[in-house]
Parts: structure tokens; C-alpha cells; sequence
């Protein structure tokens, strides 16, 4: 079997797999999608190992937004042995000339993947050590190039793969395990936090995001994302009817204005606005498209919630309205748009003014 596997948001297979049809098509790889919903996962199928080759070498992981994580698939082992997973496993990576240098054991982001997790710590240390042995697997003091997947489907299943470290997640599952801050007010902190790490090199969030900087927060209450501004020793507009945490206002650095988040405009221009307000997507695009047009900021990150049908055409409708914009108003510009671990229906869109 040779094709793509793609870790996703479970509920969200079909976007998935619509997004890799699109990525694939536009770079003349042929292929089909196998996407079950809930299943956390989607396969596209390609005629041979080398299509599959062309599109994870040649397709940005970046640029992918409903896949967290992704890898080249080798084989689908499908008839392991419960007293001998091992063996079957290391058939499985068949005969690819190139070693591995990092090996991951993973599942589905299922309650059933959940449960297959107690099997892959088990295996692991053995499996490692037979990998090695048959030199599919070798150890390296730098940094790892190429990732052997081992991703259980049940206990005797499991799709092997390759990835290349540089152009897929650096997390396991692409889910990064941040741990909810005690101070912040709301757990939606938590998407920020992830925004800032995925959009952002850690050069970059040191320049970007530093104290005396200023944003503007629309849609703040309570203040989870204010919080992370804060945290970077931002000075902070947040601009909501709703009530702030009282801990923020009294940090001296928070302005709290009660205003309509569509209507409001900032003195003077500020670095950041960040936006999650609770809308129809393409409103909040238009909303981010003006504030970068019009010199408001020049950074933001904002979320696009899609509870409709057609979230993905949604996406693509709402990205493109901004690049129109942007590129309407000559402005030169960086967008990266990401169904991050931490939002639910909805993506997270940055863009940075060049
Ligand atoms: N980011 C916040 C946090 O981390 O705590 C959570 C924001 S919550 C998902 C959405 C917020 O948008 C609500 O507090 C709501 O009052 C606010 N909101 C909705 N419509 C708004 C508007 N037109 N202008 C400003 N705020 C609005």
C-alpha cells in the first residue's frame, strides 16, 4: 500500500481529506482518500511509492491545515501476531534503503487510540531495540532527520511510515501537551499559547513579543488570551462587553474598553490584534483584512469558528478574501492558517505584515 497518513481533529476526516485531494491535485499526484468519521485519521492513496514520495517531500507541512501530523506510509500491517507484534512490524518497513533516526509509536486521537496507548509503551523499548538490529532504525547524537511511524489501529494493526522530521510536526501525534497555566483566566489560553508556538520560530517570538509591545485583544473576556500578552509584558487593549478577570485589570498593563469589537479602532496604531470573537468567518476575516489594510496592526492571529457544513470551502473562501485584501492594498505579507490541538470547530489564522 503506498500513500499519505494524516493525523487530524476527529470529526474533521472529510476536511482532511478534502485539503490533501486539493494540495495533490494541484501538484499532479493522483490519489484517492480513505476517511472514516471519528476515525481521527485520513489515508490518501496513491498508485505507488513514489507519488507518495513526491507529495511529502514537495508539499509544505506548514501550509497544511486540518492535518496535525502526517508520514509516508510503508505498509499497513494488518496481521501481527499478538505473541509476535515485533517481527511482523519490522517486515513491515520492507526494504527502504534509508535509516531512521527517530522512531514514534502513536494511535488515532481516539477514546479506542486512548486505549491502545498501554501497547505501544510496552512495545516500544523491544521493538526499538529490534528495529536496530535490523538496521531500519539507528541512533544519532544530533538532530533526527528521518521519523519511523509505528501508528496502532487495533492490537494486531498498525500503519508503518516514514516522515521527514523538518516538514512534519515536532510533537508526537502533532499534539503539543501544554499545560493550562494556573493564573489564566479561561482555558481558551491555551489556543494563544499554541498559536504563538506554531506560527512563530522561537527567534521570532523572542522579537515579536516582548515587553513595551502593544495589542489589541477583540472578543477578550474573561482574558485567557490577554493573559498571554500579558505574560510576554505586553500593554493590552481588550476590547469586550463582557467582564475581564479582575487579576488583569489590576496588572496596570490591561485597558478594559466595553465596546463592539467590530466598530472599535485603536488611537494609534499597535503591534498585535488578536481576535476571538464568536462570528461568522468571513466577518472576522474582513474584520483582520481591515486592520491590517489600514495600518491598525501589523501582526495578528485570529480564530475562524465553522460550525457550518462546508467548513472547508469556508476556510479557503475566508483565506482568500484576506490575500485579495492584502495583496489589493500592495502590502507584502506572511499567512499561515492551522486547526490547532487546542481549537475545537474552528482554525487559527496568523498573519504578519513583511
Ligand atoms: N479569548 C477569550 C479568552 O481567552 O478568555 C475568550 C473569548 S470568547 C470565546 C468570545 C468573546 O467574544 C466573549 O467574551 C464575547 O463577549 C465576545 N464578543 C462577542 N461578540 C463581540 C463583539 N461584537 N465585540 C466584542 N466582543 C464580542
Amino acid at each position: 500500500m503506498h500513500g499519505l497518513f494524516l493525523h487530524c481533529r476527529p470529526g474533521f476526516e472529510s476536511e482532511c481529506a478534502s485539503e490533501i485531494q486539493a494540495r495533490a491535485a494541484a501538484l499532479d499526484v493522483s490519489g484517492y482518500c480513505k476517511a472514516k468519521t471519528g476515525a481521527a485519521y485520513a489515508v490518501f492513496v496513491t498508485t505507488d511509492g513514489a507519488d507518495a514520495e513526491k507529495l511529502h517531500l514537495s508539499l509544505p507541512f506548514t501550509e497544511l491545515i486540518f492535518t496535525r501530523q502526517w508520514f509516508r506510509i510503508l505498509a499497513l500491517a494488518n496481521d501481527l501476531q499478538i505473541t509476535d507484534r515485533i517481527s511482523g512490524l519490522v517486515a513491515a518497513c520492507g526494504t527502504d534503503s534509508q535509516r531512521a533516526d527517530e522512531l514514534v509509536l502513536e494511535t488515532a486521537d481516539t477514546n479506542e487510540g486512548k486505549e491502545l496507548q498501554a501497547l505501544c509503551r510496552k512495545i516500544e523499548r523491544p521493538l526499538r531495540s529490534a528495529l536496530i538490529s535490523a538496521v531500519h532504525l539507528q541512533q544519532t547524537d544530533t538532530h533526527p532527520t528521518r521519523r519511523l511511524h509505528v501508528c496502532f489501529m487495533s492490537t494486531t494493526a498498525a500503519y508503518v511510515g516514514i516522515a521527514d522530521c523538518v516538514n512534519s510536526s515536532p510533537y508526537p501525534m502533532g499534539i503539543p501537551r501544554l499545560r493550562f497555566p494556573g493564573g489564566a483566566p479561561s482555558r481558551s489560553t491555551l489556543k494563544l499559547e499554541e498559536a504563538l508556538l506554531t506560527f512563530l520560530s522561537p527567534d521570532e517570538r523572542a522579537s515579536e513579543l516582548r515587553s513595551g509591545m502593544r495589542a489589541v485583544d477583540l472578543g477578550a473576556a474573561p482574558g485567557g488570551w490577554t493573559w498571554q500578552l500579558l505574560q510576554r509584558g505586553m500593554q493590552v487593549i481588550a476590547v469586550d462587553n463582557g467582564a475581564m478577570a479582575p487579576a488583569l485589570l489590576e496588572s496596570g498593563l490591561v485597558e478594559h474598553r466595553r465596546e463592539d469589537g467590530f466598530h472599535f479602532r485603536p488611537e494609534t496604531p499597535v503591534d498585535w490584534m488578536v481576535c476571538d470573537i464568536v462570528e461568522q468567518p468571513i466577518r472576522i476575516a474582513e474584520l483582520a483584512s481591515r486592520w491590517l489594510c489600514d495600518g491598525w496592526c501589523r501582526r495578528t492571529v485570529f480564530n475562524l469558528k465553522l460550525p457550518m457544513k462546508k467548513r472547508y470551502q469556508e476556510v479557503m473562501l475566508c483565506l482568500e478574501r484576506v490575500e485579495q485584501h492584502l495583496t489589493q492594498a500592495g502590502l507584502g505579507y506572511r499567512l499561515a492558517c492551522k486547526q490547532l490541538y487546542h481549537d475545537r470547530e474552528e482554525v487559527t489564522v496568523f498573519v504578519s505584515l513583511q
